[in-house]
């Protein structure tokens, strides 16, 4: 069996997901018209809708280019306003952070169908986030790495998707044994790893569950600024291999059919499957 994939995009600029406070994020250079363009035009190029999970800062900022993704006919989905670590605030500002994300998707008359973690960070530490994502509207959550990835990560976890109790649809992202190492299908990783590795591992997910890809704007950004003080920790996987994120992708969509993640959990069919 070979099942239709979700192809998903966080969209934020590139110095949005590394770490560096909101507060800071004026004296950076924007520069996600440059990925996004490209991006969107291999999308339509291949026919391929994909989910976009939208960070509210980037919607206030560029309204032009969330109006441009809704016309192309993907998925809006919210990836928190701020862009922080979920685990590092409170429900409070949790609530905060989704209801002004609400606010600002509300002139473009589409609602968010799901939504994803910074830095997939929800885990043991705030599982609460979830019955929160559910009471304000969302149909699923994308956020839980079932594995370890050092800052984040469940180990054991359920990798399938599944209703939880709360009636929210959890879509892990996928993540597979690698030397000592527990990489996900998407980001970074995708860079690091050689295409034929990446593809061999893509193929053995999708023949069992559908493979949640993911990647970001500016990974087709190649001349983004180099910021040499960063940790290296996260400066090498945000570096490395930019130049072959569009070679990769173009054999990516060639190889393997996505939908939008939305599509693929009303086809699973879940009895409870109601709206
Ligand atoms: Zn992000």
């Amino acid at each position: 069996m070979n099942t239709i994939n979700a192809f998903t995009v966080d969209l934020e600029d590139w110095y949005q997901g590394i770490g560096i406070n909101m507060s800071e994020w004026n004296k950076y250079e924007k520069r996600i018209r440059i990925g996004h363009d490209r991006l969107l035009s291999l999308l339509s190029k291949h026919k391929v809708k994909a989910t976009y999970f939208v960070l509210g800062k980037v919607i206030e900022e560029h309204p032009d280019i969330i109006k441009e993704i809704i016309d192309e006919g993907h998925e809006i989905s919210c990836h928190s306003y701020s862009h922080p670590f979920l685990y590092d605030i409170t429900p409070e500002q949790f609530t905060h952070e989704l209801d002004k994300c609400i606010e600002l998707i509300k002139p473009f008359g589409v609602n968010y169908k799901g939504f994803r973690a910074p830095y997939f960070s929800i885990d043991h530490r705030n599982l609460w986030a979830l019955d929160i994502i559910k009471q304000k509207g969302f149909e699923y959550d994308s956020s839980i790495y079932p594995g370890d990835n050092k800052r984040t990560g469940i180990k054991g976890y359920n990798k399938n998707i599944h209703l939880l109790d709360n009636q929210l649809y959890e879509v892990p992202v996928c993540t597979f044994k690698f030397l000592i190492f527990e990489p996900a299908l998407g980001g970074a990783y995708f860079r690091i790893l050689p295409y034929n590795i990446f593809k061999k591992k893509f193929r053995e997910i999708s023949q069992l569950r559908p493979v949640i890809f993911y990647i970001h704007p500016w990974e087709f950004d190649l001349d983004h600024p180099y910021l040499s003080k960063l940790p290296p920790r996260i400066r090498y996987p945000h570096y490395y291999g930019l130049k072959y994120t569009e070679p990769k992708m173009q054999k990516l969509l060639n190889d393997f059919e996505f939908k939008p993640l939305f599509n693929i959990i009303k086809e699973l069919n879940f009895e409870s499957y109601e709206r």
